[in-house]
């Protein structure tokens, strides 16, 4: 008889909804805690990777999000000299015909979160939890008003990179951070529909429009657009006209002109941190962090919520094959470590490419980088890189890439409704 658990997941992004489900699913006693009244996603778009779509499709859920989502076969960059600085494209990938896909943050949200209610998975809202105390065999959490809950045998801690389960203050934030906007798009607008798109000026700045598909039936489809901006320059942003902003983005990239129009004021742009922390050891006694609260990074690679849901896999699948709960916590990091610190690292060496004061790394980027890339391995290496799939790490968890020529199917299903409609 496999054992069960009593366990507490602190956050409902996507690390800890999918955890719920997955773990819920198996026969634990789940609760999750989240901080916010109402659980909400904040931000707009992000790429959902094969790697992800690897979980998502076990879970039953890749029709789902293919309804919401829209098509990416590329990833394309122009510097402000018309050089191209980045072309990838997942063809190179050489097996099969898996693609990215662009999704509103809330649609991710929408379709877990319906899960995990339909699950019944209790939900504790209103929940702010700052940290956790061992007490004899079991933990108990704290929330910031000091109540606490439990005894449970296990929590898992996926409150995002800003955790201060156990870690206190320690953020690790990056200079540079983005402006970021989901903003509706109409058939005849001249945006790429297949494509992330890029510019950028040296790099310091970037302006990057990617497709994220609908919401939901009837609402319109969007795209998520975003602006590099360093930290510390974000209240002199806020402080100066719109106008100005708008007259930056028309220089580097006259063709987004048609977006601006649709943003009236600095609220319609969310600015979003960025924070590069990660622990060589996620778990210790009765306790674990999946998601961003175990490795967060920039998202220059696009990884963040992909890694996260193979993290919730790798944990549920851990806590089915070890004998004990310390036993299956070993063995889920070890099946995820590897694969963590090498994203971490290439993240760490590729950010500076896009996201820099410095004039070197983007001349490394436009006159080494990006003319290597061209070439057939180093092609290959690139579209593995950025489909998750870098360091094989589907095999370990027992997952394999999902069949695209479904989920393709019912992304060309969805267009079609919509060009009758
Ligand atoms: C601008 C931007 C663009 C991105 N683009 C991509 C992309 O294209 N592809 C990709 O894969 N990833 C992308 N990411 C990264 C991705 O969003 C994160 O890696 C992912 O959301 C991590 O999921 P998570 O569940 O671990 O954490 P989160 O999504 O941060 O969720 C944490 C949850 O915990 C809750 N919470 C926080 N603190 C507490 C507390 N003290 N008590 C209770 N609840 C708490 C929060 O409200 C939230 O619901 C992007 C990130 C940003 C900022």
């Amino acid at each position: 008889m496999r054992q069960t658990y009593d366990i507490a997941i602190v956050g409902c992004g996507p690390a800890g909804l999918a955890a719920a489900i997955l773990l819920h699913g198996d026969g634990h006693q789940v609760t999750l805690f989240e901080r916010f009244d109402q659980p909400q996603p904040l931000g707009s778009g992000l790429m959902l990777q094969p790697s992800g779509m690897a979980v998502l499709d076990r879970m039953g859920l890749s029709n789902e999000i293919a309804a919401r989502g829209a098509r990416i076969d590329a990833l394309f960059g122009l510097d402000e000299h018309g050089r191209t600085a980045l072309d990838a494209p997942y063809s190179k990938l050489g097996s099969g015909e898996a693609f990215g896909i662009g999704i509103h943050r809330a649609s991710l949200f929408a379709v877990l979160y319906a899960r995990a209610i339909a699950a019944g998975i209790f939900i504790r809202t209103g929940s702010e939890i700052h940290n956790s105390v061992l007490e004899g065999r079991r933990r108990h959490i704290i929330a910031r008003d000091g109540t606490r809950a439990g005894p449970f045998d296990l929590v898992v801690d996926a409150s995002g990179w800003a955790s201060r389960i156990e870690f206190g203050e320690q953020r690790g934030l990056l200079p540079f951070g983005a402006l970021w906007a989901a903003i509706p798009v109409e058939p005849s607008d001249p945006h790429a529909k297949n494509f992330l798109e890029q510019r950028y000026r040296r790099a310091s700045q970037m302006i990057g429009i990617l497709p994220i598909g609908s919401r939901g039936p009837g609402l319109p489809d969007e795209v998520a657009l975003f602006w590099s901006l360093k930290r510390d320059e974000y209240s002199q942003w806020r402080s100066s006209p719109l106008a100005v902003w708008k007259s930056q983005v028309r220089t580097l990239w006259p063709e987004a002109d048609f977006l601006l129009d649709r943003i009236s004021c600095h609220d319609d742009l969310t600015f979003a941190r960025y924070a590069h922390r990660s622990s060589h050891r996620p778990y210790r006694e009765r306790l674990v962090r999946i998601g961003d609260a175990w490795h967060s990074a920039s998202p220059q690679l696009g990884q963040g919520a992909n890694m996260a849901l193979l993290d919730a896999w790798g944990l549920a699948a851990g806590l089915r094959e070890g004998r004990t709960l310390t036993e299956g916590l070993r063995l889920s990091a070890s099946w995820r470590r590897d694969h963590v610190a090498l994203y971490q690292a290439v993240t760490a060496a590729f950010t500076p490419l896009f996201q820099s004061s410095d004039d070197l790394w983007p001349w490394i980027r436009d006159r080494i980088v990006a003319p290597l890339s061209r070439f057939g391995p180093v092609a290959r290496i690139q579209a593995q890189l950025m489909s998750g799939l870098f360091g094989f790490p589907l095999p370990m968890l027992g997952l394999e890439v999902p069949d695209y020529s479904a989920i393709a199917a019912s992304m060309a299903a969805r267009a079609s409704s919509l060009d009758q409609s």
